[in-house]
Protein backbone atom coordinates (compact mmCIF):
# COMPACT_ATOMS: atom_id res chain seq x y z
CA UNK A 1 0.00 0.00 0.00
CA UNK A 2 1.36 3.53 -0.58
CA UNK A 3 1.41 6.22 1.11
CA UNK A 4 -1.32 8.02 -0.49
CA UNK A 5 -3.37 4.80 -0.06
CA UNK A 6 -3.04 4.69 3.75
CA UNK A 7 -3.63 8.79 3.92
CA UNK A 8 -6.76 8.65 1.94
CA UNK A 9 -7.80 5.41 4.30
CA UNK A 10 -7.17 6.97 7.41
CA UNK A 11 -8.95 10.48 6.91
CA UNK A 12 -11.83 8.51 5.31
CA UNK A 13 -12.16 6.35 8.01
CA UNK A 14 -11.90 9.20 10.60
CA UNK A 15 -13.94 11.25 8.35
CA UNK A 16 -16.93 8.34 8.46
CA UNK A 17 -16.30 8.11 12.35
CA UNK A 18 -16.72 11.89 12.75
CA UNK A 19 -19.80 11.72 10.39
CA UNK A 20 -21.83 8.65 12.02
CA UNK A 21 -20.50 10.58 15.59
CA UNK A 22 -22.52 13.52 14.27
CA UNK A 23 -25.24 11.46 13.05
CA UNK A 24 -25.93 9.89 15.82
CA UNK A 25 -25.59 13.14 17.87
CA UNK A 26 -27.99 14.52 15.79
CA UNK A 27 -30.71 11.51 15.95
CA UNK A 28 -30.07 11.20 19.34
CA UNK A 29 -30.61 15.34 19.70
CA UNK A 30 -33.95 15.02 17.75
CA UNK A 31 -35.06 11.64 20.03
CA UNK A 32 -34.68 13.78 22.83
CA UNK A 33 -35.91 16.73 21.70
CA UNK A 34 -39.42 15.16 21.09
CA UNK A 35 -39.42 12.84 24.55
CA UNK A 36 -40.89 14.46 27.59
CA UNK A 37 -38.61 15.48 29.71
CA UNK A 38 -41.01 14.05 32.47
CA UNK A 39 -41.99 10.92 30.94
CA UNK A 40 -39.67 7.78 32.01
CA UNK A 41 -38.11 6.92 28.43
CA UNK A 42 -36.15 10.36 28.79
CA UNK A 43 -33.59 8.61 31.39
CA UNK A 44 -33.03 5.78 28.98
CA UNK A 45 -32.93 7.29 25.96
CA UNK A 46 -30.74 9.90 27.32
CA UNK A 47 -28.52 7.16 29.12
CA UNK A 48 -28.72 5.66 25.32
CA UNK A 49 -27.36 8.71 23.60
CA UNK A 50 -24.24 9.27 25.58
CA UNK A 51 -22.94 5.45 25.38
CA UNK A 52 -23.44 5.79 21.74
CA UNK A 53 -21.75 9.43 21.33
CA UNK A 54 -18.79 8.33 23.63
CA UNK A 55 -18.40 4.98 22.10
CA UNK A 56 -18.37 6.54 18.91
CA UNK A 57 -16.33 9.76 19.55
CA UNK A 58 -14.00 7.07 21.72
CA UNK A 59 -13.41 5.23 18.43
CA UNK A 60 -12.86 8.05 16.53
CA UNK A 61 -10.03 9.80 19.26
CA UNK A 62 -8.40 5.89 19.31
CA UNK A 63 -8.16 6.02 15.60
CA UNK A 64 -6.67 9.51 15.32
CA UNK A 65 -4.00 8.98 17.60
CA UNK A 66 -3.10 5.92 15.79
CA UNK A 67 -2.44 7.16 13.04
CA UNK A 68 -0.90 10.17 14.47
CA UNK A 69 1.84 7.74 16.14
CA UNK A 70 1.92 5.13 13.10
CA UNK A 71 2.05 7.49 9.99
CA UNK A 72 5.31 9.57 11.49
CA UNK A 73 6.29 6.48 12.18
CA UNK A 74 6.25 4.73 9.19
CA UNK A 75 7.91 7.63 7.12
CA UNK A 76 10.69 8.69 9.38
CA UNK A 77 11.71 4.67 9.91
CA UNK A 78 12.80 4.24 6.01
CA UNK A 79 13.97 7.95 5.61
CA UNK A 80 16.82 6.87 8.26
CA UNK A 81 17.07 3.39 6.44
CA UNK A 82 18.03 5.75 3.58
CA UNK A 83 20.14 8.05 5.18
CA UNK A 84 22.36 5.34 6.32
CA UNK A 85 22.49 3.64 2.97
CA UNK A 86 23.81 7.01 1.49
CA UNK A 87 26.39 7.70 3.81
CA UNK A 88 27.50 3.84 3.87
CA UNK A 89 27.90 4.94 -0.32
CA UNK A 90 29.33 8.08 1.05
CA UNK A 91 32.12 6.38 2.42
CA UNK A 92 32.78 3.79 -0.96
CA UNK A 93 30.35 0.87 0.84
CA UNK A 94 29.11 0.10 -2.59
CA UNK A 95 27.85 -3.38 -1.14
CA UNK A 96 25.26 -1.46 0.72
CA UNK A 97 21.77 -2.48 -0.31
CA UNK A 98 18.71 -1.60 1.10
CA UNK A 99 15.34 -3.20 2.01
CA UNK A 100 12.10 -1.60 3.10
CA UNK A 101 9.35 -2.91 3.56
CA UNK A 102 6.01 -1.12 4.31
CA UNK A 103 5.29 1.83 1.58
CA UNK A 104 5.35 1.03 -1.99
CA UNK A 105 7.03 4.07 -2.35
CA UNK A 106 9.98 3.29 0.14
CA UNK A 107 10.08 0.12 -1.99
CA UNK A 108 10.94 2.09 -5.23
CA UNK A 109 13.03 4.19 -2.97
CA UNK A 110 15.00 1.25 -2.48
CA UNK A 111 15.45 -0.54 -5.49
CA UNK A 112 16.62 2.46 -7.05
CA UNK A 113 19.11 2.71 -4.18
CA UNK A 114 20.06 -0.60 -4.74
CA UNK A 115 20.54 -0.36 -8.44
CA UNK A 116 22.82 2.48 -8.31
CA UNK A 117 24.93 0.55 -5.52
CA UNK A 118 25.07 -2.52 -8.29
CA UNK A 119 26.14 -0.05 -10.74
CA UNK A 120 28.59 1.71 -8.57
CA UNK A 121 30.14 -1.50 -7.75
CA UNK A 122 30.57 -2.26 -11.83
CA UNK A 123 31.80 1.28 -11.77
CA UNK A 124 34.74 0.55 -9.42
CA UNK A 125 35.37 -2.80 -10.36
CA UNK A 126 35.96 -1.35 -13.77
CA UNK A 127 38.05 1.50 -13.13
CA UNK A 128 40.12 -0.92 -10.54
CA UNK A 129 40.76 -3.28 -13.79
CA UNK A 130 41.79 -0.23 -15.88
CA UNK A 131 43.72 1.50 -13.44
CA UNK A 132 45.65 -2.03 -13.23
CA UNK A 133 45.85 -2.99 -16.86
CA UNK A 134 47.30 0.90 -16.98
CA UNK A 135 49.64 0.24 -14.64
CA UNK A 136 50.52 -2.97 -16.12
CA UNK A 137 51.10 -1.49 -19.47
CA UNK A 138 53.31 1.15 -18.08
CA UNK A 139 54.85 -1.28 -16.65
CA UNK A 140 55.60 -3.11 -19.86
CA UNK A 141 56.82 0.22 -21.66
CA UNK A 142 59.41 0.67 -18.90
CA UNK A 143 60.81 -3.20 -18.96
CA UNK A 144 60.62 -2.63 -22.74
CA UNK A 145 62.98 0.58 -22.30
CA UNK A 146 66.79 -1.13 -22.95
CA UNK A 147 67.86 1.98 -21.15
CA UNK A 148 67.81 1.23 -16.87
CA UNK A 149 64.99 3.49 -15.42
CA UNK A 150 64.24 4.08 -11.56
CA UNK A 151 61.13 5.51 -10.00
CA UNK A 152 61.20 7.09 -6.79
CA UNK A 153 58.77 8.63 -4.48
CA UNK A 154 59.53 11.79 -2.89
CA UNK A 155 59.95 9.72 -0.13
CA UNK A 156 63.03 7.76 -1.85
CA UNK A 157 60.91 4.73 -1.87
CA UNK A 158 61.59 2.71 -5.44
CA UNK A 159 58.01 2.38 -7.01
CA UNK A 160 59.26 1.02 -10.42
CA UNK A 161 62.68 -0.44 -11.70
CA UNK A 162 63.15 -1.85 -15.29
CA UNK A 163 64.79 -4.99 -15.67
CA UNK A 164 67.96 -3.42 -17.36
CA UNK A 165 68.04 -1.18 -13.89
CA UNK A 166 68.01 -4.29 -11.85
CA UNK A 167 70.59 -5.69 -14.29
CA UNK A 168 72.86 -3.40 -13.52
CA UNK A 169 72.24 -2.67 -9.69
CA UNK A 170 72.72 -6.17 -9.17
CA UNK A 171 69.53 -6.35 -7.14
CA UNK A 172 66.26 -8.49 -7.70
CA UNK A 173 62.67 -7.36 -8.02
CA UNK A 174 61.14 -8.38 -5.07
CA UNK A 175 63.88 -7.29 -2.93
CA UNK A 176 63.35 -3.53 -4.25
CA UNK A 177 59.63 -2.26 -4.91
CA UNK A 178 58.28 -0.30 -2.18
CA UNK A 179 61.68 -0.64 -0.21
CA UNK A 180 63.71 2.83 0.79
CA UNK A 181 66.17 3.75 -1.64
CA UNK A 182 68.42 5.30 0.75
CA UNK A 183 68.28 1.99 2.81
CA UNK A 184 69.20 -0.04 -0.25
CA UNK A 185 72.01 2.17 -0.83
CA UNK A 186 74.16 1.32 2.25
CA UNK A 187 74.58 -2.03 0.55
CA UNK A 188 75.20 -1.37 -2.94
CA UNK A 189 77.88 1.08 -3.85
CA UNK A 190 76.73 2.53 -7.56
CA UNK A 191 72.77 2.89 -6.53
CA UNK A 192 74.56 5.21 -3.18
CA UNK A 193 76.12 7.29 -6.32
CA UNK A 194 73.26 7.67 -7.69
CA UNK A 195 71.22 9.00 -4.99
CA UNK A 196 74.20 11.18 -3.85
CA UNK A 197 73.93 12.72 -7.11
CA UNK A 198 70.54 13.23 -6.79
CA UNK A 199 70.42 15.20 -3.65
CA UNK A 200 73.49 17.37 -4.72
CA UNK A 201 71.42 19.09 -8.17
CA UNK A 202 73.98 21.30 -10.27
CA UNK A 203 77.24 19.54 -9.98
CA UNK A 204 78.66 18.05 -13.21
CA UNK A 205 77.63 14.73 -13.62
CA UNK A 206 80.57 12.43 -15.06
CA UNK A 207 79.61 9.09 -16.41
CA UNK A 208 79.52 6.35 -14.48
CA UNK A 209 81.64 3.43 -15.59
CA UNK A 210 79.86 -0.18 -14.89
CA UNK A 211 80.33 -3.32 -16.08
CA UNK A 212 77.24 -4.56 -17.97
CA UNK A 213 76.53 -6.74 -20.80
CA UNK A 214 79.72 -8.53 -20.14
CA UNK A 215 81.94 -5.55 -20.75
CA UNK A 216 82.97 -2.22 -19.36
CA UNK A 217 79.92 0.45 -20.17
CA UNK A 218 79.84 4.32 -19.17
CA UNK A 219 76.66 5.34 -18.03
CA UNK A 220 75.38 8.93 -17.78
CA UNK A 221 72.77 9.23 -14.96
CA UNK A 222 69.91 11.82 -15.49
CA UNK A 223 67.24 13.00 -13.00
CA UNK A 224 64.05 13.96 -13.82
CA UNK A 225 61.86 15.57 -11.16
CA UNK A 226 58.29 14.42 -11.58
CA UNK A 227 55.87 17.29 -10.67
CA UNK A 228 52.36 17.97 -10.78
CA UNK A 229 49.33 20.31 -9.74
CA UNK A 230 47.02 18.90 -7.29
CA UNK A 231 43.41 20.03 -7.98
CA UNK A 232 41.95 23.00 -6.45
CA UNK A 233 45.87 24.45 -5.85
CA UNK A 234 48.03 26.98 -7.72
CA UNK A 235 51.81 25.41 -6.59
CA UNK A 236 53.49 22.37 -8.33
CA UNK A 237 54.20 19.94 -5.79
CA UNK A 238 56.94 17.00 -6.01
CA UNK A 239 56.12 13.47 -6.57
CA UNK A 240 59.33 12.38 -6.85
CA UNK A 241 62.02 11.54 -9.18
CA UNK A 242 63.25 9.54 -11.76
CA UNK A 243 66.81 8.40 -12.94
CA UNK A 244 67.50 7.20 -16.10
CA UNK A 245 70.92 5.75 -17.10
CA UNK A 246 71.85 6.25 -20.88
CA UNK A 247 74.24 3.86 -22.24
CA UNK A 248 76.73 5.99 -23.54
CA UNK A 249 79.85 3.61 -24.51
CA UNK A 250 79.72 3.81 -28.17
CA UNK A 251 79.74 7.65 -28.20
CA UNK A 252 82.63 7.46 -25.20
CA UNK A 253 84.41 4.72 -27.43
CA UNK A 254 83.32 7.38 -30.84
CA UNK A 255 84.75 9.74 -28.47
CA UNK A 256 88.65 8.67 -27.21
CA UNK A 257 88.69 7.40 -31.06
CA UNK A 258 88.02 11.10 -31.71
CA UNK A 259 90.85 12.33 -29.39
CA UNK A 260 93.12 9.26 -30.58
CA UNK A 261 93.01 10.88 -33.83
CA UNK A 262 93.57 14.09 -33.53
CA UNK A 263 96.11 13.51 -31.15
CA UNK A 264 97.92 11.57 -34.09
CA UNK A 265 97.29 13.96 -36.35
CA UNK A 266 98.32 17.36 -34.15
CA UNK A 267 101.41 15.83 -33.59
CA UNK A 268 102.04 14.38 -37.16
CA UNK A 269 101.30 18.62 -38.47
CA UNK A 270 104.06 19.74 -35.92
CA UNK A 271 106.66 18.59 -37.50
CA UNK A 272 106.45 19.66 -41.32
CA UNK A 273 104.86 23.00 -39.71
CA UNK A 274 107.76 23.31 -37.97
CA UNK A 275 110.36 22.31 -41.28
CA UNK A 276 108.12 25.06 -43.12
CA UNK A 277 109.11 27.72 -40.49
CA UNK A 278 112.47 26.87 -40.31
CA UNK A 279 112.99 27.12 -44.13
CA UNK A 280 110.89 30.11 -44.24
CA UNK A 281 113.82 31.27 -41.27
CA UNK A 282 116.31 30.43 -44.01
CA UNK A 283 114.48 32.37 -46.42
CA UNK A 284 114.21 35.49 -45.10
CA UNK A 285 118.30 35.55 -44.21
CA UNK A 286 119.70 38.05 -46.56
CA UNK A 287 123.18 35.44 -46.45
CA UNK A 288 120.90 33.02 -48.69
CA UNK A 289 119.75 35.55 -51.18
CA UNK A 290 117.66 38.86 -50.97
CA UNK A 291 113.44 39.03 -51.70
CA UNK A 292 112.20 41.10 -53.81
CA UNK A 293 109.14 43.29 -52.34
CA UNK A 294 105.87 40.73 -53.63
CA UNK A 295 108.48 37.55 -52.82
CA UNK A 296 108.60 38.88 -48.87
CA UNK A 297 104.84 39.25 -48.48
CA UNK A 298 104.12 36.41 -50.00
CA UNK A 299 106.96 34.59 -46.96
CA UNK A 300 105.33 36.85 -44.13
CA UNK A 301 101.85 35.09 -45.28
CA UNK A 302 103.05 32.11 -45.08
CA UNK A 303 105.03 32.68 -41.83
CA UNK A 304 101.88 34.36 -40.00
CA UNK A 305 99.55 31.25 -42.13
CA UNK A 306 101.82 28.44 -40.56
CA UNK A 307 102.20 30.24 -36.79
CA UNK A 308 97.93 29.96 -36.58
CA UNK A 309 98.35 25.99 -37.86
CA UNK A 310 100.69 25.63 -35.14
CA UNK A 311 98.85 27.34 -32.76
CA UNK A 312 95.91 25.14 -33.31
CA UNK A 313 97.52 22.32 -33.39
CA UNK A 314 99.45 23.27 -29.76
CA UNK A 315 95.11 23.71 -29.29
CA UNK A 316 94.65 20.50 -30.19
CA UNK A 317 96.95 18.87 -28.32
CA UNK A 318 95.96 20.92 -25.15
CA UNK A 319 92.12 19.14 -25.65
CA UNK A 320 93.51 15.73 -26.14
CA UNK A 321 95.65 16.22 -23.22
CA UNK A 322 92.89 17.44 -21.14
CA UNK A 323 90.08 14.63 -22.65
CA UNK A 324 92.60 11.74 -21.97
CA UNK A 325 93.38 12.75 -18.26
CA UNK A 326 96.56 13.32 -19.23
CA UNK A 327 96.98 17.02 -17.75
CA UNK A 328 99.79 17.20 -15.57
CA UNK A 329 100.27 20.36 -13.62
CA UNK A 330 103.54 20.97 -12.45
CA UNK A 331 103.30 23.80 -10.02
CA UNK A 332 106.11 26.29 -8.67
CA UNK A 333 106.45 29.43 -6.97
CA UNK A 334 105.51 32.28 -9.25
CA UNK A 335 104.76 35.80 -9.31
CA UNK A 336 101.68 37.39 -10.87
CA UNK A 337 103.67 39.90 -12.80
CA UNK A 338 105.94 37.47 -14.48
CA UNK A 339 102.73 35.76 -16.31
CA UNK A 340 101.27 39.12 -17.08
CA UNK A 341 104.84 40.41 -19.07
CA UNK A 342 104.84 36.78 -20.79
CA UNK A 343 101.51 37.31 -22.04
CA UNK A 344 101.79 40.76 -23.23
CA UNK A 345 105.10 40.01 -24.90
CA UNK A 346 103.45 36.80 -26.55
CA UNK A 347 100.94 39.64 -27.79
CA UNK A 348 102.98 42.54 -28.74
CA UNK A 349 103.11 41.75 -32.56
CA UNK A 350 99.35 41.58 -32.73
CA UNK A 351 98.52 44.52 -30.54
CA UNK A 352 101.09 46.77 -32.47
CA UNK A 353 99.17 45.40 -35.50
CA UNK A 354 96.32 46.60 -34.63
CA UNK A 355 97.74 49.77 -32.59
CA UNK A 356 95.84 48.69 -29.08
CA UNK A 357 97.47 49.92 -26.35
CA UNK A 358 97.58 47.37 -23.37
CA UNK A 359 97.44 48.71 -20.04
CA UNK A 360 98.95 47.39 -16.67
CA UNK A 361 97.29 47.40 -13.78
CA UNK A 362 99.07 45.86 -10.71
CA UNK A 363 99.44 46.74 -7.06
CA UNK A 364 102.39 49.01 -5.53
CA UNK A 365 102.25 47.22 -2.77
CA UNK A 366 103.59 43.22 -2.57
CA UNK A 367 100.87 41.01 -3.96
CA UNK A 368 101.69 37.05 -2.91
CA UNK A 369 103.03 34.87 -5.18
CA UNK A 370 100.92 31.80 -6.91
CA UNK A 371 101.88 27.81 -6.61
CA UNK A 372 101.18 27.07 -10.30
CA UNK A 373 102.00 25.00 -13.39
CA UNK A 374 102.97 28.66 -14.30
CA UNK A 375 103.44 27.13 -18.22
CA UNK A 376 99.82 26.62 -18.29
CA UNK A 377 98.26 29.70 -16.36
CA UNK A 378 101.04 31.87 -19.32
CA UNK A 379 98.79 30.15 -21.89
CA UNK A 380 95.61 30.71 -19.90
CA UNK A 381 96.64 34.75 -19.78
CA UNK A 382 98.60 34.77 -23.35
CA UNK A 383 94.95 33.29 -24.45
CA UNK A 384 92.37 36.01 -22.73
CA UNK A 385 94.88 38.42 -23.80
CA UNK A 386 94.48 37.52 -27.44
CA UNK A 387 91.11 37.18 -27.48
CA UNK A 388 90.91 40.62 -25.81
CA UNK A 389 93.02 42.26 -28.48
CA UNK A 390 91.39 40.66 -31.49
CA UNK A 391 87.82 41.27 -30.48
CA UNK A 392 88.86 44.90 -29.66
CA UNK A 393 88.42 47.86 -32.52
CA UNK A 394 91.47 48.95 -34.14
CA UNK A 395 93.69 51.55 -31.89
CA UNK A 396 91.79 50.48 -28.56
CA UNK A 397 92.80 49.81 -25.40
CA UNK A 398 92.86 46.41 -22.97
CA UNK A 399 93.85 46.25 -19.55
CA UNK A 400 95.55 43.59 -18.06
CA UNK A 401 95.92 42.92 -14.46
CA UNK A 402 96.13 41.06 -10.93
CA UNK A 403 94.73 41.93 -8.06
CA UNK A 404 94.55 40.21 -4.19
CA UNK A 405 91.43 39.43 -3.18
CA UNK A 406 91.69 37.60 0.54
CA UNK A 407 93.14 34.26 -0.10
CA UNK A 408 92.89 34.85 -3.93
CA UNK A 409 94.67 35.96 -6.46
CA UNK A 410 92.72 37.51 -9.48
CA UNK A 411 94.45 37.75 -12.80
CA UNK A 412 92.13 39.56 -15.34
CA UNK A 413 92.27 41.27 -19.02
CA UNK A 414 89.61 43.39 -19.81
CA UNK A 415 88.82 44.87 -23.14
CA UNK A 416 86.03 47.77 -24.43
CA UNK A 417 85.38 45.82 -27.81
CA UNK A 418 81.70 44.19 -28.89
CA UNK A 419 81.22 42.37 -25.71
CA UNK A 420 79.33 39.17 -25.44
CA UNK A 421 75.22 38.65 -25.21
CA UNK A 422 74.82 37.16 -21.69
CA UNK A 423 72.80 33.59 -23.93
CA UNK A 424 76.02 32.65 -24.70
CA UNK A 425 78.24 33.60 -21.17
CA UNK A 426 78.49 29.87 -20.69
CA UNK A 427 78.82 28.79 -23.76
CA UNK A 428 82.03 30.52 -24.69
CA UNK A 429 83.60 27.87 -22.31
CA UNK A 430 82.49 24.84 -24.29
CA UNK A 431 84.89 22.77 -26.85
CA UNK A 432 84.54 24.59 -30.57
CA UNK A 433 81.68 26.91 -29.60
CA UNK A 434 81.71 30.54 -31.16
CA UNK A 435 79.63 33.30 -30.92
CA UNK A 436 76.88 32.82 -33.79
CA UNK A 437 78.23 35.97 -36.10
CA UNK A 438 82.02 36.11 -35.02
CA UNK A 439 83.77 37.49 -37.87
CA UNK A 440 87.37 37.45 -36.74
CA UNK A 441 89.18 33.55 -37.61
CA UNK A 442 88.87 31.18 -34.37
CA UNK A 443 88.97 27.18 -33.09
CA UNK A 444 86.21 28.14 -30.31
CA UNK A 445 89.15 26.04 -28.40
CA UNK A 446 90.95 28.67 -26.24
CA UNK A 447 88.55 29.16 -23.83
CA UNK A 448 87.65 25.64 -22.80
CA UNK A 449 91.18 24.78 -23.00
CA UNK A 450 91.32 28.25 -20.03
CA UNK A 451 88.95 26.85 -18.09
CA UNK A 452 90.42 23.04 -17.86
CA UNK A 453 93.67 24.36 -17.14
CA UNK A 454 92.46 26.84 -14.25
CA UNK A 455 89.99 24.42 -12.76
CA UNK A 456 92.91 21.43 -12.42
CA UNK A 457 94.32 24.82 -10.40
CA UNK A 458 91.40 24.22 -8.46
CA UNK A 459 90.47 27.95 -9.87
CA UNK A 460 87.88 29.37 -11.82
CA UNK A 461 87.47 31.36 -14.78
CA UNK A 462 84.78 33.80 -15.20
CA UNK A 463 83.38 36.60 -17.83
CA UNK A 464 81.10 39.73 -17.35
CA UNK A 465 80.17 41.48 -20.38
CA UNK A 466 78.02 43.66 -22.11
CA UNK A 467 76.91 43.83 -25.29
CA UNK A 468 78.61 47.33 -26.98
CA UNK A 469 80.79 47.68 -23.65
CA UNK A 470 83.50 45.04 -23.93
CA UNK A 471 84.61 41.65 -21.45
CA UNK A 472 86.21 41.08 -18.78
CA UNK A 473 87.43 37.56 -18.02
CA UNK A 474 88.76 36.82 -14.38
CA UNK A 475 90.80 34.10 -13.64
CA UNK A 476 90.61 33.51 -9.45
CA UNK A 477 93.41 31.32 -8.00
CA UNK A 478 94.44 30.64 -4.41
CA UNK A 479 97.28 32.57 -3.34
P1 LIG B 1 88.20 31.50 -30.55
O1 LIG B 1 88.49 32.89 -30.09
O2 LIG B 1 89.38 30.79 -31.11
O3 LIG B 1 86.99 31.41 -31.40
P2 LIG B 1 87.67 31.00 -27.75
O4 LIG B 1 87.33 29.73 -27.04
O5 LIG B 1 88.83 31.76 -27.24
O6 LIG B 1 87.81 30.63 -29.26
O7 LIG B 1 86.40 31.94 -27.68
C1 LIG B 1 85.11 31.42 -27.94
C2 LIG B 1 84.19 32.53 -28.47
O8 LIG B 1 83.94 33.48 -27.45
C3 LIG B 1 84.81 33.31 -29.59
O9 LIG B 1 84.56 32.70 -30.84
C4 LIG B 1 84.11 34.65 -29.48
O10 LIG B 1 82.89 34.59 -30.16
C5 LIG B 1 83.84 34.78 -27.99
N1 LIG B 1 84.85 35.62 -27.30
C6 LIG B 1 85.92 35.20 -26.59
N2 LIG B 1 86.59 36.24 -26.05
C7 LIG B 1 85.92 37.35 -26.42
C8 LIG B 1 86.10 38.76 -26.17
N3 LIG B 1 87.13 39.21 -25.44
N4 LIG B 1 85.21 39.62 -26.71
C9 LIG B 1 84.17 39.18 -27.45
N5 LIG B 1 83.94 37.86 -27.72
C10 LIG B 1 84.80 36.97 -27.20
Amino acid sequence: MNIRTKLFLGIGILAGLIILLVTISVVNLQILTVTEPDSPLAMPRLQSALIWVSVTGGICVLIGLTFLVWLPRSIDRPVKELTRGILEIANHNYGKRLDLKGNEEFRRVADSFNKMAEQLTKYRASTLADILSAKKFLEAIVNSINDPIIGLSREREILFINNEALNVLNLKRENVIRESAEELALKNDLLRRLIRELVTPGEKKEPLKIYADNKESYFQAFYIPIKNVEVGEDEWQNLGDVILLKNITEFKELDSAKTTFISTISHELKTPISAIMMSLQLLEDKRVGSLNEEQEQLSKSIKENSERLLNITGELLNVTQVETGKLQIMPKITKPIELIEYAIKANRVQADRFNIQIEVEYPEGKIPKLFVDSEKIAWVLTNLLSNAIRYSKENGRVIIGARQDEEYIELYVQDFGKGIDPRYHQSIFDRYFRVPGTKVQGSGLGLSISKDFVEAHGGTLTVESDLGKGSRFVMKLKA
